[in-house]
Parts: C-alpha cells; sequence; structure tokens
C-alpha cells in the first residue's frame, strides 16, 4: 500500500481539493482520505498538484524520427503538403527493423512519460519486412512495441492496423508493402494471437486499427467490423483528414468516409475516429447517434496542414473528443488542449468556445478530453482521481514559472492555458513510478 499525500488533487469534476491523501493498493486507488488521516509513512508531495495520468490517445511512436527533418521544402516537390510528408514517413518506415522499432518507440514512449501521458494508444501499422515478407514470428514488430512500452513503464493500447492497399484498385506502393497483409484473415489472426499473447499483462491490451478508407476495401471493413462485433475492443480508424480522401471515397462508394464506416458495421461506441477534420453535419450526427468518439491530433494537424477540428459542431453534439499526439511532433498533453480551444477561436472570433452547458469555462471539458475520454476511446475503465480507479497519476510543480502564484481555484484553466508539460515531476502508472 501507498498512500500520496499531495499539496492538491484534481477531482474528476475538474475542481482541486485541499488536504486529500491518495491511497493506493494493487494499482488501484482504494481510498480517497482527509490528509489528517493519513498514516506517517505516506509520501508527502509539497507543492505538488495530483492529477490524473493523461492519455496519448493515437501515436505513431517511429514517426518521431522525423522531427526537424520535415521541416524543409524539398525542391522535387515544391508544393509541400500531407501526401509529400507521406513519402518521407514512408522512407522512415521503410529503413526500421525489429530493433530499431523497439529503440524509437521506447525513446517516444520516455518523452511521453516524462511529458505527463501514462498511457498511449498506439496506432502500430509497421508489420512485416520491408518487401512484404512476414517474420518468422508474424507480430515481431507489434511485440517490439510492447517491450518499448515496458521498458518505458507505460500503459499501453496496440492498435494493430489493417492495411491493403494503396488506393482504389491499387496495390500497395513499395513503401506501404510492410504495412499489409496478405488477406483479411490474416491480419485477424494476427489479432488474435497478439491479443492471446498480452493477455495477463496488466499494462497492454489490444484493439482493431483499420487504418483508413483508402487503405482497405470495403470487404475488409466489413469482415473486421464482424470480428470486432462483441469484442468489447476498441476500433479506431482514420476518417476525413484530408479533402481527396473524401472525393476518394465518394468516387468509389458514393459515401463519405464516416458513412461508409457507418454503412459497413463499424461505427458504434467502442469507435473512435481519428481527426474528422473534414467531416460534415451528416457524418457529425452519425458519429453522435452511433455514440462514436473523435480523437484529435491538433499539433500534427497543424503540422501537416490538416485542417481545422469541427470542435464547435463536436462539442455541441456532446461527441466525446479525446487528444492524441500522433506523429509526435510535439508531446505536451496541455499543447493539444489549449491548441484545440485556440482554433475554435479563431473560427468563432471571440473568446471561451468549447464551453458546455451549466459550465463557467472550457477547462472542464478539455481535462476530460486528456482523460476520461482517452480511457474511453481506447477501451479503458476511466482516468481519474477517484476510487475503483488505475492508480495513473501526474504530479505537477506548483512552483513552476508557469503556474505559481495562480489562485487554486484558477489552477485547471491554468495548467490548459498558461502551462506545459514542463511542470511535469512525478508520475505514477499502476501506482508504480519509472
Ligand atoms: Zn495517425
Amino acid at each position: 500500500m501507498t498512500v500520496l499525500l499531495p499539496e492538491l488533487v484534481l477531482g474528476p469534476d475538474a475542481r482541486v481539493r485541499e488536504r486529500v491523501a491518495v491511497e493506493v493498493v494493487a494499482g488501484r486507488i482504494t481510498r480517497l482520505l482527509d490528509a489528517r488521516d493519513a498514516s506517517e509513512d505516506a509520501l508527502a508531495l509539497p507543492g505538488r498538484l495530483l492529477v490524473p495520468g493523461l492519455v496519448n490517445a493515437h501515436s505513431h511512436a517511429f514517426q518521431r524520427a522525423l522531427r526537424g527533418r520535415v521541416e524543409r521544402v524539398d525542391p522535387e516537390h515544391p508544393f509541400d503538403d500531407f501526401w509529400t510528408w507521406r513519402e518521407e514517413m514512408f522512407a522512415a518506415a521503410t529503413a526500421l527493423d525489429p530493433d530499431s522499432v523497439r529503440r524509437t518507440s521506447e525513446a517516444c514512449f520516455r518523452e511521453a512519460r516524462a511529458a505527463g501521458y501514462t498511457t498511449v494508444g498506439e496506432f502500430h501499422y509497421i508489420h512485416h519486412q520491408p518487401d512484404g515478407t512476414q517474420y518468422d514470428e508474424p507480430n515481431e514488430l507489434a511485440h517490439a512495441v510492447c517491450d518499448a512500452a515496458r521498458a518505458a513503464g507505460i500503459r499501453l493500447v496496440l492498435l494493430q492496423t489493417a492495411y491493403a492497399r494503396a488506393g482504389r484498385g491499387l496495390p500497395p506502393s513499395p513503401g506501404q508493402r510492410r504495412f499489409c497483409d496478405a488477406s483479411v484473415d490474416a491480419y485477424l489472426a494476427r489479432v488474435d494471437a497478439l491479443r492471446e499473447s498480452v493477455a495477463g499483462d496488466p499494462l497492454i491490451t489490444v484493439g482493431y486499427a483499420p487504418h483508413s478508407v483508402r487503405a482497405l476495401p470495403r470487404d475488409w471493413l466489413e469482415a473486421i467490423a464482424r470480428h470486432a462485433a462483441g469484442s468489447g475492443l476498441p476500433v479506431h480508424v482514420h476518417a476525413d483528414e484530408q479533402p481527396r480522401e473524401i472525393d476518394e471515397s465518394l468516387a468509389e462508394h458514393g459515401l463519405r468516409p464516416i458513412a461508409l464506416l457507418d454503412a459497413c458495421g463499424l461505427l458504434g461506441p467502442k469507435t473512435t475516429i481519428i481527426h474528422a477534420t473534414h467531416a460534415d453535419d451528416d457524418e457529425l450526427d452519425l458519429l453522435a447517434e452511433r455514440g462514436a468518439s473523435v480523437c484529435a491530433c491538433p499539433t500534427t494537424e497543424a503540422n501537416l496542414g490538416d485542417g481545422f477540428l469541427p470542435a464547435a459542431r463536436l462539442w455541441a453534439r456532446g461527441v466525446p473528443v479525446a487528444f492524441g499526439a500522433d506523429s509526435n511532433t510535439r508531446l505536451d498533453p496541455f499543447e493539444e488542449a489549449r491548441e484545440t480551444e485556440g482554433l475554435a477561436r479563431r473560427q468563432a472570433g471571440r473568446r471561451n468556445v468549447l464551453v458546455r452547458a451549466g459550465e463557467d469555462g472550457p477547462a472542464r471539458s478539455l481535462w476530460e478530453c486528456l482523460t476520461v475520454n482517452g480511457a474511453r476511446a481506447l477501451g479503458l475503465e476511466t482516468a481519474e482521481i477517484a476510487v475503483g480507479a488505475p492508480a495513473d497519476l501526474v504530479a505537477l510543480d506548483l512552483d513552476h514559472p508557469e503556474i505559481s502564484d495562480v489562485p487554486v481555484e484558477h489552477l485547471p484553466a491554468a495548467v490548459l492555458f498558461s502551462g506545459s508539460s514542463a511542470l511535469v515531476r512525478e508520475s505514477w502508472v499502476a501506482g508504480t513510478r519509472p
């Protein structure tokens, strides 16, 4: 048993409480006590605000290797956009082997952990050798990612990705071969095998990740939907990130991507749409009707020139939004939250936009995006400081210049609007510090 005695605690209602001790037994929060009742061997954390561990719901760890390298114009491709960036990303993916997948993933997860993320949803799509040949162990690279998460001490949901083609009627390009399985059954068998191999590991679970409607034909989407139904596992899909993807989906299926996913049976409460940047109102209505989530990745969407999250329209419909660091260009959860509200303000031409009825500002819902919505998107129990919740916790430095002198009642908003990952001091995953 451990008892943490921080100066302040952020409660599930995003209000700060004083004189609360947090008891942890076997990786879970078992009691919230009055600090005066805490035993003498409690771990005192003066000058700390204890907050729930933050959830990075969408990551491609290896893309961290693109930092800096992609921030220049290639004279051969003067019009630089998502699609030219993707060629650089494919080149980085082609160069990886099992050892470098483990090393780059571990470096990313360690940095994420230091930035306050205690859980990562790794959307893992590099599966086979560069020419597409399977390794002797078909899940070799997924196991390398799992080993990296264990070494970094971060909770992992490995979202095993299905990928089949470059586009309608097109075989995979050379840079895409190692992402692709020979058949949807081969892919589903790898999901089952991976799930079996991590069963019993309390910090690793698995989910389905049909990559996108551009990377998969309709029969694959339908087969994955059938397999996922009743499994209880999360399903993550990139959709509506780029206008070209929508045009191609309309040309191939007569449906926009989110409408197609619904027609294939893939849209439900376990589903998370990554980006949804260019979703129209009908698609957003569908997400709300099906109880699906959206994962926004604002720092990456900015870096790639993807566009704007339709945040105000998502909030108006009550669609749960989680955040992801995606390309891991930046690992700062508070920046993702600030960017989301900031973009909504720029679009609306006013302040305090993402405010739900009965609330006086956006802070509470943005904290939910970083915590409980991320957990929900990844099929995890919850991410809050409450009895019964996993003891995934982060201690922020109240004396840091970014938030020093902020009155207690304003701290939840100040951390989001004025703070950064530099506030993070200690963190625990299932009650354990690295
Ligand atoms: Zn992604």
